[in-house]
């Protein structure tokens, strides 16, 4: 069974209890628009599965970290990012402004992104 956190927001979007603008989707991950994008193109992709994030993850389940960063990808390639490139952000823990404790890949594009980050 896909462990899960009754308390989290994106295992809510996850089973459709929150809705979700959903681009992408596989077995074992889902990819939405972020609700406070920050470019043109701001998609969130997430497993299914409850982790906290992507070290997490990888320890827990490998297979499923290479998941969301194909998924990722995938998502890049339908965004028509691939182009001109494109940022894949996963912000952890109280210094990076993680904000919620479940794995997302932020892809991030459709303009020239500054480096580094704030
Ligand atoms: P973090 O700050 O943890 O790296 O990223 C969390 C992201 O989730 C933020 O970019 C924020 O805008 C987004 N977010 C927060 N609440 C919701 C929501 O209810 N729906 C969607 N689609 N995104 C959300």
């Amino acid at each position: 069974m896909t462990p899960r956190d009754p308390d989290c927001l994106f295992c809510k979007i996850v089973a459709g209890e929150i809705p979700g603008d959903v681009v992408h989707e596989t077995e074992t991950t889902l990819a939405f628009r972020d609700i406070q994008p920050q470019a043109p193109t701001h998609v969130l992709v997430v497993p299914k599965a409850h982790h906290p994030n992507a070290v997490a993850t990888a320890q827990a389940d490998p297979q499923l970290m290479v998941d969301v960063v194909l998924a990722a990808g995938q998502v890049a390639e339908q965004q028509g990012l691939v182009e001109r490139g494109y940022r894949l952000v996963s912000n952890t823990g109280q210094d990076a402004q993680q904000s919620v404790d479940h794995l997302h890949l932020h892809v991030v594009g459709g303009r020239a992104l500054q480096w580094p980050p704030g």
